[in-house]
């Protein structure tokens, strides 16, 4: 990737966009259009549909359709599976062209945006494409006199939801395992980046998938979302996003035809740093990048830090060092370390957050304020706050932006009832070069990952999701294939 391939891209006209439906761009129903600001300058360059319930019902009528005709859920998985692999080929030749246009719409860093966007959806769509001929239905060790079959069946129609942090890796960890396992899906997605996944349905049309199978309808959360949420004719909901939308989205559940809902929520990760890490240094730079790459818009950003007090000193100077050394800038810029918030309004949140953290009694050590203001863009210096209590509202509430909240603990026991003392059990992180000490860490973290020293970086081959109040459900590995199949048992008299 080269800056001047960027640059080439960076201002090019965006047409304003339809609805993706039945394998073609579509008019809406209403003349209603939302603009797409760039938080890079603040400046609209292009708008979208403002979807309504009408545009969702067509979209889950053209999904249903295509999933009774057959042609892809009854299509060999064979066949699938190629169709799949030439949809990764695609993502991958146009893999800049599209994080150029992500970061114009959210304005990730692009170094990380390359990788984290266009390059992992492609990576995990082939990845479930290549797994769906592997996947085998079972016998059960049954009498001579019965043979009983469990089967593996798509759902239906899978409504999917996804956030504006990363909405094509995030949407390719559910488009990938619905469609590869013969499902039709409507995506709803994230207002504030929508564009995206909506140049994916076109390459996957392009790839040769039958028309209905993939839908793309953009709006806003409270009407397009909603009425997908609440139709009698999607099977399945498959969210990414806050909690307060993931409970209302258990409530549209109940309200209409009791659909399945997978609910990968926030979090509040705790960071914790031994005494006997291997590398204080390495610990720390590593720390820094994972909750301020993305500005802090990482569902598993580790936004807690615990630090043992007897390195505590030692750490904190590594780590503000570390953190003044990140450029924040032009998100196009690939010299550039951290990018834009995504919007004017997370923004002021994030800002928020820090002025309500030292009411409260925590101390600011850097950062926390806006910055860049001429650009006209959205930009904020990243924040560390110590003396981070427990009682404290940033010990205990996400704030999904770039901003760290700081303790420091003496032994074991202090730090799990430390790092376990929040609503959420999304991701967490130890250093230790002690191997006991890390492998019982693991055991009395409540989150669904538990790095060891090390931040980020799971790949596809293992599950995501949370505890307690980060939801349920897992998006990667094969793991799941579980949220988009139903199981069937054949019981025979022989
Ligand atoms: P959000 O919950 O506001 O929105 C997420 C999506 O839900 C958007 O597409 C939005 O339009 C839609 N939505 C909003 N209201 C709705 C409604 N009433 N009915 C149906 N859909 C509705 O979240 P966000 O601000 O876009 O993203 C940030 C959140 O996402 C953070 O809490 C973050 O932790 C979480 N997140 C979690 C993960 C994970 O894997 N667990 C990954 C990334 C982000």
């Amino acid at each position: 990737m080269q800056q001047a391939q960027i640059d080439r891209l960076r201002s090019a006209t965006v047409p304003a966009r339809q609805l993706f439906i039945g394998g073609r761009s579509k008019a809406a129903n209403g003349e209603a259009r939302l603009d797409v600001v760039s938080p890079i300058d603040g400046r609209s360059f292009t708008t979208i549909v403002d979807g309504d319930a009408q545009d969702i019902d067509l979209a889950i009528k053209q999904a249903r359709q295509a999933f009774d005709g057959g042609s892809w859920s009854r299509a060999t998985p064979t066949h699938r599976k190629k169709v799949l692999l030439r949809l990764a080929e695609l993502i991958e030749q146009h893999a800049l062209e599209i994080a150029v246009l992500g970061v114009r719409d959210n304005g990730t860093e692009i170094a990380m945006a390359y990788k984290a966007e266009p390059l992992s959806a492609a990576g995990t769509i082939r990845y479930y494409a290549e797994a769906i001929d592997k996947l085998y239905g079972e016998i059960a060790p049954t009498g001579r006199d019965i043979l009983g079959l469990v089967h593996r069946e798509p759902l239906g129609v899978v409504g999917v939801i996804v956030p504006w942090n990363f909405p094509l890796m995030i949407g390719a960890w559910k488009i990938g395992p619905a469609l590869a396992t013969g499902n039709s899906v409507v995506v709803k997605p994230p207002e504030a980046a929508s564009l995206t996944l909506l140049r994916l349905a076109e390459l996957a049309s392009e790839a040769g998938l039958p028309d209905g199978v993939l839908n793309v309808v953009t709006g806003r959360g409270a009407s397009a979302g909603e009425a997908l949420a609440l139709h009698m004719d999607v099977d399945a909901l498959a969210f990414t996003g806050s909690g307060a939308v993931g409970r209302r989205l258990l409530e549209c559940s109940a309200r209409s035809n009791l659909k399945r809902v997978h609910l990968e929520l926030g979090g509040k990760s705790p960071n914790v740093v031994f005494a006997d890490a291997p590398d204080i240094r390495q610990a720390a730079k590593t720390s820094v990048n994972g909750i301020f790459r993305n500005s802090g818009q990482v569902c598993v950003a580790g936004s807690r830090l615990l630090v043992q007090s007897s390195v505590y000193d030692e750490f904190m100077e590594a780590l503000l060092g570390a953190t003044a050394n990140l450029k924040v800038g032009d998100p196009l810029d690939l010299t550039s370390d951290i990018g834009a918030v995504s919007s004017a309004g997370q923004l002021h949140k994030n800002l928020d957050a820090v002025v309500r953290a030292q009411e409260e009694g925590a101390t600011r050590l850097t950062g926390g304020e806006q910055i860049r203001v001429e650009s006209g863009g959205s930009f904020m210096s990243p924040a560390i706050l110590a003396d981070v209590t427990p009682g404290m509202e940033l010990w205990r509430e996400e704030v999904f932006g770039p901003v760290l909240a700081v303790t420091r603990f003496d032994d074991d026991d202090d730090a799990v009832s430390l790092a376990n003392a929040t609503p959420y059990g999304l991701a967490s992180a130890v250093w230790t070069g002690n191997l006991s000490r890390a492998h019982r860490m693991v055991r009395a973290i409540n989150a669904g990952v538990v790095h060891v020293n090390t931040y980020g970086g799971a790949d596809i081959t293992v599950p995501l999701g949370g505890f307690k109040q980060s939801g349920f459900g897992r998006d990667k590995s094969l793991h799941a294939f579980y949220g988009y199949t139903d199981l069937k048992t054949a019981w025979i008299a022989l």
